[in-house]
């Protein structure tokens, strides 16, 4: 990455908040980056059937939307940098993100790192990753054909992936520690009604066991009796909830006890010039849309504040590269 340019947007994240800010701050003619370690996306680039982003009446394939959104992107001059942000300089001005390919200097800076699955913590989760115990059925759930698989967790996630999951196993038996689901009724009627679908309630996992090379069965807890059970299975999909991607930023950048940025109406964090967009800021609802939305508030106010930062900073244009580089 061999480039001393100052950026004027420096996007961290290319799931649908940062790929609907790079659309927004290229338009506006801003020099944006997009910073993204794999392939982009975030999560929906492994959902296999996004039903409701406004416009797709039919669905559409997570990937397709990703590359859409990033083909629209690149088309206004968004460029894309493959790297992982691992620290910021947010004292100045011009902020330096610190990553895996060099140094990337930024007017503004915005932060849409979204989430990822959160892990369960019991004893035989570690041991038997990626040799039963998963986070992603549309990577692994074609390993599982007509197998028996439990899945963990009541919400969105959990019915939406172990809906996908009937398609490959025998039987998805989904253990959730409550008697009822917090996930949206459209997904709860489609499971009830899925005949490869069983449910096991107020219970919890507390040990993935297996013959020390793949798993067999889940050790379960029933939190009301507290009596002990065992479900058979190959395969363990756990979907507990999200926790955010914010534990490299300066602890200046206020964030809540779970981790999510806190920001205001206009999207901005504690420090100036840096903003929060999508799954990783605190939120009533995580949704592609709602994702897509932060995007470009996001963009839109990175936008203002260098305008303002032109009248009222001037040491910016003679940051190295200059104000345009
Ligand atoms: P979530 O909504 O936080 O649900 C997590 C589930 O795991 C809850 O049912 C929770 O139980 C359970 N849980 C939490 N910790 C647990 C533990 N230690 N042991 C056992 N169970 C535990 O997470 P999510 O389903 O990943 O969804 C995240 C966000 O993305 C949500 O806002 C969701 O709406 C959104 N999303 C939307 C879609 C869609 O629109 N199609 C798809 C996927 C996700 P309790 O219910 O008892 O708290």
């Amino acid at each position: 990455m061999a480039d001393n340019k100052v950026w004027d947007v420096a996007i961290i994240g290319g799931g649908p908040a940062g790929l609907t800010a790079a659309l927004y701050a290229s338009r506006a003619m801003l020099k944006t980056a997009v910073i993204e370690l794999g392939v982009s996306g975030g999560q929906i680039a492994t959902t296999e059937l996004v039903e409701n982003f406004p416009g797709f009446p039919e669905g559409i394939m997570g990937p397709d939307l990703s590359a859409k959104m990033e083909e629209q992107a690149r088309k206004f001059g968004a460029e894309f940098i493959m790297a992982q942000v691992e620290s910021i300089d947010a004292d100045k001005p011009v902020k330096v993100l610190h990553t895996t390919d060099g140094d990337i200097e930024a007017l503004t800076v915005i932060v849409a790192t979204g989430a990822s699955h959160k892990h369960l913590g019991v004893p035989g989760e570690k041991e038997y990753a990626g040799r039963g115990v998963s986070y992603c059925a549309t990577c692994d759930g074609a390993f599982f054909r007509d197998q028996d698989l439990v899945v963990v967790g009541g919400g969105d996630s959990a019915l939406e992936e172990g809906l996908f999951l009937t398609k490959y196993a025998r039987t998805v038996t989904v253990i959730h520690r409550r008697d009822s689901l917090r996930a949206q009724k459209i997904l709860q009627d489609r499971a009830f009604k899925n005949p490869k679908m069983k449910f096991v309630w107020d219970t919890v996992v507390d040990e993935i066991a297996g013959d020390g090379k793949f798993v067999s069965h889940v050790v379960t807890r029933n939190l009301k009796t507290g009596e002990k059970g065992q479900v058979p299975c190959q395969g363990v999909f756990v979907y507990v909830g999200m926790q955010p991607g914010t534990a490299f930023l300066p602890e200046k950048i206020e964030r809540n006890a779970e981790g999510y940025l806190v920001t205001n109406e206009k999207l901005e964090t504690a420090v100036p010039g840096i903003f929060g967009a999508g799954d990783c800021r605190v939120q009533v609802t995580r949704q592609a849309v709602t994702a897509a939305g932060d995007g470009c508030i996001a963009a839109i106010m990175a936008e203002k504040y260098m305008v303002g930062m032109e009248v009222g900073a001037p040491e910016i244009a003679d940051a190295p590269g200059g104000w345009r580089g």
